[in-house]
């Protein structure tokens, strides 16, 4: 077979052949729609909203037994589910955490996109106040397209299959006969109410994501024991010259350190949590290659002697 990028990730994961088998039977089976088991898909791993040709922006598709569920949309996260082989037409749940741009800035347009390509069933997306009014304007800005296509194309209206349903405290938010999810609110300073981790309790474990968060030993206790705690991370000597790249944001430095989870932090957290594995995401910086994967876990070594790992686009973690 062919080895591609992802089925390398893969093997470097799941540590042999045995492993790699599996990635393409798996793969095989989302693009027709179907796939059993529990897999997490990094579709986008650098934070912020800026463009980029690395890393994409923060987007994630968690796969139970072929469901879809995308969990934030940065720019660009319907061509990565593509990357990813997950049919648009098949996505079924959406989790938004906040609304930063960098988390929702593709919301609307990857509803569209599965309307394009063949949508027939309804979309459940569950964020913070502020998503339902963010779809609507989304409907309201794309509404000569779409008003022009149902009847020119015998298309049903997508504005029905999109189902909005915001969250307003910690706790429980949704359940199928599958997966249970739960929502903790988490600070990330200028935003205290409105942002929220999730954990996701599966047939095959449990795994919880953080994303965005300041520092908050909270955490701990919401991901305790947890199988995966995906969590959001900030490389402090990095900062500078990020900052510095960004020529109209004169309080950026500011606002990411009093509003992201150091990687020392983070150690200490998925230490106290005693998690069976940790990945990093949310890169901030996400766009300098000259931080290695080894500078992003040095600090979280500090703590945390656990399963670690630096994600990558299009990385895949199996349950
Ligand atoms: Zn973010
Ligand atoms: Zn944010």
């Amino acid at each position: 077979m062919a080895i591609d990028r992802r089925t390398l990730l893969h093997l470097s994961l799941a540590g042999g052949v045995a492993g790699a088998l599996g990635l393409k039977s798996a793969a095989a089976a989302a693009q027709q729609g179907g796939g059993e088991g529990v897999k997490w898909i990094f579709l986008g791993t650098k934070g912020g909203p800026r463009i980029g040709t690395g890393r994409s922006n923060p987007a994630n598709v968690l796969l139970v037994d072929g469901v879809p569920f995308v969990i934030d949309c940065g720019y660009g996260v319907a061509r990565r589910l593509v990357e990813a082989k997950v049919a648009l037409p098949s996505l079924r749940y959406v989790f938004v955490t906040h609304m930063h741009s960098d988390h929702v800035l593709e919301f609307g347009n990857m509803v569209y996109g599965a309307w394009s390509a063949g949508l027939n069933h309804p979309i459940d997306a569950f964020g913070p106040v502020g998503l339902d009014g963010l779809a609507k304007a989304f409907w309201q800005s794309m509404k000569d397209d779409i008003e022009i296509r149902m009847p020119d194309e015998g298309k049903p209206d997508p504005r029905k299959f999109l189902v909005v349903k915001e969250i307003t405290e910690s706790g429980p938010v949704m359940a199928t006969d599958k997966v249970k999810v739960t929502a903790l609110r988490t600070p990330h300073p200028p935003i205290l109410e409105r942002n929220y981790a999730y954990k996701f309790e599966t047939p095959k474990g449990v795994i919880v994501y953080v994303c965005d968060s300041a520092y908050n030993p909270e955490i701990a206790k919401f991901a305790e024991g947890a199988d995966l705690l995906i969590h959001e991370a900030l490389y402090v000597p990095g900062v500078d010259a990020l900052a510095a790249r960004i020529k109209n944001a004169s309080t950026l430095k500011e606002h990411l350190l009093a509003s992201h989870t150091t990687t020392e932090d983070l150690g200490k957290l998925a230490a106290a949590a005693k998690v069976k594995k940790l990945v990093m995401t949310h890169l901030v910086p996400g766009d300098i290659d000259t931080i290695t994967d080894e500078m992003w876990m040095q600090d979280v070594r500090k703590h945390y002697n656990g399963s670690l790992v630096v994600a990558r686009d299009l990385m895949e973690v199996s349950l």
